[in-house]
């Protein structure tokens, strides 16, 4: 079904348009479920997530279709749960490292709702949005850690960004993505040591 393989620690670029060069293993999947940056602010957080659909099942395409309000909500019992929910992330990760873009970056994805961030709150309106596919137990891939660091790495390159934070630090109480599964000191060791995500040694302190 895809066209090329992800080659995991391959370099990657994003346009003056917000969305990655063309590369193997990336997809392009564009959400309607997006607006405009408020004064078109260049975002300065990235924000990680992990969600899969249904819960803990890695196959299929549910969480293209859920991001692209496309998702046949009769194909499985839990996805009730998301019925009209409208929300995307810039990105995703799926296991085997391959990248789905849904909304270029210089654009407002819905992926923080409700969240706060050095006490400013709509985390959207400044935040770029990465969703991994897993579960906050289950823990994620290498091919996932090495595709995060590059795609990190060319976010950087693309827009200010000088802090790195989970889903659950920007609405603790209400998010627990991307949850004790994910290693936040390997995620800092791939991506360069880079000082922004030293708030994994502050675990709640957000
Ligand atoms: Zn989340």
């Amino acid at each position: 079904m895809r066209a090329a393989e992800p080659e995991p620690g391959q370099l990657l670029s994003i346009g003056t348009d917000g969305w990655l060069a063309g590369a193997p293993g990336i997809l392009r999947r564009p959400s309607p479920n997006h607006d405009a940056r408020p004064g078109d602010e260049d975002p300065y957080l990235l924000v990680i997530h992990n969600i899969s659909l249904p819960p803990g099942v890695f196959t299929g395409d549910a969480i293209i279709d859920f991001f692209q309000n496309r998702l046949d909500i009769a194909s499985h019992p839990w996805f009730e749960n998301i019925r009209d929910m409208r929300v995307s992330a810039h990105f995703l990760i799926r296991r085997d490292g391959t990248i789905v873009q849904f909304v270029p970056t210089v654009l407002r994805a819905w992926h923080a709702g409700v969240s706060v961030f050095e006490g400013r709150e709509r985390c959207n309106d400044f935040s770029i949005g990465i969703e991994l596919e897993g579960t906050d137990t289950l823990a994620y891939t290498d091919a996932q850690y090495a595709r995060l660091a590059v795609l990190a790495a060319a976010i950087r390159a693309r827009h200010p960004i000088r802090a790195v934070r989970g889903h659950e630090h920007i609405a603790p109480g209400r998010k627990t993505d991307p949850g004790a599964s994910f290693d936040w000191k390997r995620f800092e060791q791939g991506a360069g040591g880079h000082e922004t995500t030293h708030h994994s040694h502050h675990p709640g302190g957000r």
